[in-house]
């Protein structure tokens, strides 16, 4: 027999192998659903201690702790902990909230989220913390914007309606430097194609709502942290009392069993769409960090494994009717603001509406494409037949 250890295992291999106890399921692949919100101890002594593998319902079942084993197998090493919330963006609150106090300032990507933003305004703003936001691209020149009670910086790589892809190692080695915590939506990516842990991150939140679930049909967030920001984690999920519900708990596990599969080919059928996007006489511009011209293709290459469905289009100038024609064109394409799923979308967008630390003007219409598992030649042709209506309405 071979007494050698184990050799590390590749990150396919343990999506399907992590948190998994076939005994405890009686021999059953996967584990239960657990309804419940009642534990029950065996003795006074144990419930005066809260001793016991479970001690109550919003503090995880067996479910959730085969899901937080499966992604920290996924996360690597640095993983100390994984955080489960009802939300993507409960992620980034509950995030926010476990590590600043009144009187703290953050900097935050100007390419985040738009609820991101909306939180920093409006309940941090009401606590009394201040945030400034900077240029995607700023990459070591963000030393400039720390003040002294600079405590966290916010980044999200590539930003998921225009597509800038931060320098986050830089920034990272800038934040440590200055004793700040970096703070990751990982969300257009994963885990599975970056691993931000291991490159300066301590706190990688996602929506699991989007390729984790992958099937449009849950709400679900994560809070991966290291060792530094766990403690800090725990302790606020466990004040704010938030947690997700059982059978979304046994969605997303289900979702990140065959998160491989999906998206590489969501990482296949997205490129081949923005390469032939690219050569359309409609198309101005691709914003696709995974393309070869686009300016954040060299931090692409360098930080990550692949590429996700999502990505976006800049149009030749065309008037807003036009292009609404083509949107009720489409067929394969539906128009919907949740992507990750299996299902393709395209959605017009507008950064200009929201930003404050750089100018977004594209020159032209721009639309949020999500490629999902359907044929790439069936999505040209949904496609075609929409160019040919914009260029008829125009
Ligand atoms: C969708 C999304 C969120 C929010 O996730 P919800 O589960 O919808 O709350 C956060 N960050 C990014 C980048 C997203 O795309």
């Amino acid at each position: 027999m071979d007494s050698s250890p184990p050799s590390p295992q590749q990150a396919e291999t343990r999506l399907v192998t992590s948190g998994r106890d076939t005994k405890a399921q009686k021999g059953f692949v996967n584990p239960p659903v657990f309804h419940g919100s009642t534990v029950l101890y065996p003795t006074a002594e144990d419930l005066h201690a809260h001793r016991g593998e479970f001690t109550y319902g919003r503090h995880g079942t067996p479910t959730t702790v085969a899901f937080q084993d499966t992604l920290m197998a996924l996360e690597g090493p640095q993983c100390a902990g994984v955080g489960i919330v009802p939300s993507g963006l409960s992620a980034i609150s509950t995030t926010l909230l476990s590590v600043l106090r009144t009187g703290d300032h953050l900097l935050v990507c100007d390419n985040v989220y738009r609820p991101s933003r909306n939180f920093c305004n409006g309940m941090l703003a009401r606590l009394g913390i201040e945030t400034t936001y900077f240029d995607p691209m700023i990459g070591a020149g963000i030393e400039k914007l720390f003040k002294p009670n600079t405590r966290v910086v916010l980044v999200e790589a590539p930003g998921s309606q225009s597509f800038e892809m931060p320098d986050i190692r830089a920034i990272a080695e800038v934040a440590h430097a200055r004793d700040a915590l970096v703070i990751d939506d990982n969300t257009w990516a994963t885990p599975l194609y970056h691993r931000s842990l291991e490159q300066g991150v301590d706190i990688s939140m996602q929506a699991a709502t989007k390729y984790i679930g992958g099937h449009s049909d849950i709400m679900f967030g994560t809070i991966s942290a290291n060792a530094k920001a766990w403690p800090q984690i725990v302790e606020g999920i466990r004040l704010l009392g938030v947690c997700a519900g059982p059978d979304d708990v046994f969605l997303a596990l289900r979702g990140l069993r065959t998160l491989s599969v999906r998206l590489a080919q969501h990482h296949r059928s997205g490129l081949d769409m923005a390469r032939w996007l690219a050569a359309r006489p409609e198309v101005a511009r691709v914003l696709h960090p995974g393309l070869e011209t686009d300016p954040g293709h060299a931090i692409w290459k360098r930080d990550f494994t692949g590429a996700s469905g999502l990505f976006s289009i800049v149009l030749k100038p065309a008037p807003q009717k036009a292009v609404d024609t083509m949107l009720n064109t489409l067929k394969l394409f539906g128009m919907g603001f949740s992507w990750g799923g299996f299902e393709s979308l395209a959605i017009p967008f507008d950064c200009d509406a929201y930003r404050t630390a750089t100018k977004w003007a594209p020159g032209g219409p721009t639309l949020r494409l999500h490629i999902g598992l359907e044929s790439t030649d069936d999505l040209k042709n949904d496609l075609d037949r929409g160019f040919a209506a914009l260029k008829a309405a125009m």
